[in-house]
């Protein structure tokens, strides 16, 4: 059995959905397709959230109009048979009114929206289980929210997964359909895997039932040797480790989620990215192993800052570490690259939503300065076993570049060096020189 994921741009359009319908038939091989919202549809969904939670009805009133209409005509396009419009237009009537419904709580909260943020993917699934029917292919619509489950750390309940999967798959059902990004937490109620969740969705059913690959189709080629937006002549990777594909996936290939690697590396589940607008080409192969000595790809995340704590009671004193770190863990800020000298560390976050809390607690421990519009620049690739002068031809390729940090021997599979946004074009456009040449 497969895990096949379609994002939102692969099930947006009525003939998209039409053509991945053809693409998940080529084959024989029982499948479990995870689809994400049309594309467009969880935005919207997010603006009326944002539109009930600040009192505006009005506001909220029309834009579910507006989104109500699109999958009027999208139905119309989609299928051919009053049948099948019949049924969707049920669907899509019982759906809004529940949407409606919502609206009309008087204190709207969190918790609404949560229900209101997961319509998205009970439509496309529900329009596909049609289509499928109608063109008479043999299908099982899940419900993600029967067996998905978050605890009460908003982590995946695993052996919940796969026992609640293992009561809903058969052997003579060869096509499963299931809603990404969808599930419950800890108390019942609905919620979700956070924006772009449904490729984690793919890989943590990939888990559950140890399926022999999980495929992530986009409308990209692949994960490519560096950032398309910035650097001409990209390719995509063939092959990537787990490790090597988690750190692209962090920081900066913005193709697949970062946390849908984990479930995948633990049972050793190939994953995939695939094209639907090119399906024939191989695209990433994410879970090989290599020891083959290799700069794969370079990846840059933005929006970074730096922050720097210099203390002379750093020098020979022990817990000072201890200490800082404990203060980011108190506000659930986490720390990607890390350098110490004997009286200073430098450390960087991009979420800092907790900042003025953090510097507050830090300037107890010494001197804070902060850096803001950092860029991280990510080296991925198989770097220990290089033999020798590695970081000296990457140094002397940056030799214009002020560098304000560097990690490297964390991993085996990373270097990251941290640069002010303002040269990580160069950066990146020299990295690739160095490495493709
Ligand atoms: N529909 C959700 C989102 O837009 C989940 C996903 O597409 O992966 O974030
Ligand atoms: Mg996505």
């Amino acid at each position: 059995m497969k895990v096949y994921k379609f994002g939102g741009t692969s099930v947006g359009l009525p003939e998209r959905m039409q053509s991945i319908a053809r693409l998940i038939t080529e084959d024989s091989e029982p499948k479990i397709v995870v689809l994400s919202a049309l594309s467009g549809t969880t935005n919207s969904l997010v603006n009326i959230g944002e539109a009930l939670n600040s009192r505006k009805q009005d506001v909220a009133h029309l834009l579910i109009n507006d989104i109500e209409k699109h999958y009027l005509n999208f139905i119309q396009a989609l299928y051919s048979a009053d049948e099948s419009r019949q049924k969707a237009i049920a669907t899509i009537n019982r759906i809004f009114s529940e949407i409606r419904a919502l609206g009309h709580i008087p204190d709207f909260n969190a918790g609404n929206n949560k229900s209101l943020l997961a319509y998205g993917e009970i439509l496309s699934t529900h329009l596909f289980h049609y289509y499928l029917n109608e063109i008479q292919i043999k299908n099982e619509l899940l419900n993600s929210l029967d067996f998905m489950r978050i605890n009460s750390e908003g982590e995946p309940d695993l052996q919940y997964v796969s026992e609640q999967l293992a009561h809903s798959i058969n052997v003579d059902t060869r096509l499963y359909i299931a809603q990404g990004f969808i599930c419950r937490n800890a108390y019942g109620q609905t919620d979700n895997l956070k924006r772009g969740g449904s490729d984690y969705t793919a890989s943590l059913i990939g888990a559950a039932l140890k399926v022999d690959e999980i495929q992530i189709w986009t409308d990209i080629d692949g994960m490519h040797n560096n950032d398309p937006r910035i650097v001409k002549g990209t390719q995509p990777i063939e092959e990537l480790t787990f490790d090597e594909a988690a750190e692209l996936a962090y920081f900066g290939a913005k193709i697949l989620h970062p946390a849908t690697i984990l479930p995948a590396q633990k049972y050793g589940i190939p994953v995939r990215l695939k094209s639907t607008i090119d399906p024939n080409a191989s695209g990433t192969l994410i879970g090989i192993n290599s020891d083959k000595a290799d700069v794969k790809a370079i990846a840059a995340k933005d929006d970074i800052t730096a922050i720097k704590i210099k203390s002379s009671r750093m020098l020979l004193a022990y817990g000072f570490l201890k200490n800082i770190f404990e203060i980011f863990g108190q506000y659930k800020t986490s720390i990607d690259m890390i350098t110490t000298s004997e009286v200073a560390v430098s450390l960087t976050i991009d979420n800092t939503q907790n900042i003025d809390e953090i510097v507050g607690a830090l300037e107890k421990f010494g001197t804070v300065t902060i850096d803001k519009n950092q860029s991280i620049i990510c080296i991925v690739g198989n770097m220990l076993s290089e033999k020798k002068g590695l970081l000296n031809k990457i140094f002397k390729n940056l030799d214009e570049i002020p560098i304000r940090m560097v990690s490297y021997g964390g991993s085996r599979s990373n270097i990251s060096l941290l640069v002010d946004t303002k040269y990580k074009n160069e950066t990146l456009t020299q990295l690739n020189r160095l490495f493709t040449s």
